[in-house]
């Protein structure tokens, strides 16, 4: 069963919120180009989204993620950010910024990732989430 729905139909503010960040992040981490996909749940929570997208790339786990801004890159393709349709453009801004330095690290390794280094992934993302965020509002 598939539990979630790729949209178009998120407001304009969301969409333009994820162009910036998908532009700014590309040229500053130097990574190929990626689109931004807007999902939806179908049934239950956003959660459910990553259940199924963990099981699309065939290894359970990828990468942590936390509830309130929701986003997610699948391990076995990096040219799509997936991002919850709803956010703020705040939220969404920093939903992608997130995940382009998740892809940016997946560029760089290859084989399977153990709990230690993917902790140590995640932070990495996160601290990369708050500083580009800075950078990018303060102009
Ligand atoms: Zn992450």
């Amino acid at each position: 069963m598939k539990h979630y729905a790729t949209t178009d139909d998120v407001p304009m503010a969301q969409r333009f919120a994820a162009e910036v960040a998908r532009t700014w992040a590309m040229s500053e981490l130097n990574i190929d180009a990626f689109d931004v996909v807007f999902v939806s749940p179908t049934s239950g929570s956003i959660a459910s989204i990553y259940r199924h997208l963990d099981a699309l790339d065939g290894q359970h786990s990828t990468f942590d993620t936390r509830d309130a801004i929701a986003g997610r890159v699948r391990t076995c393709d990096a040219s799509q950010v997936y991002v919850a349709a709803g956010m703020t453009a705040n939220e969404t801004t920093r939903a992608v910024l997130h995940e382009a330095r998740h892809i940016a690290q997946l560029r760089r390794r290859t084989g399977r990732v153990t709990e230690l280094e993917r902790n140590e992934l995640e932070r990495d993302a996160t601290a990369y989430e708050r500083s580009a965020y800075r950078r990018l509002m303060g102009g």
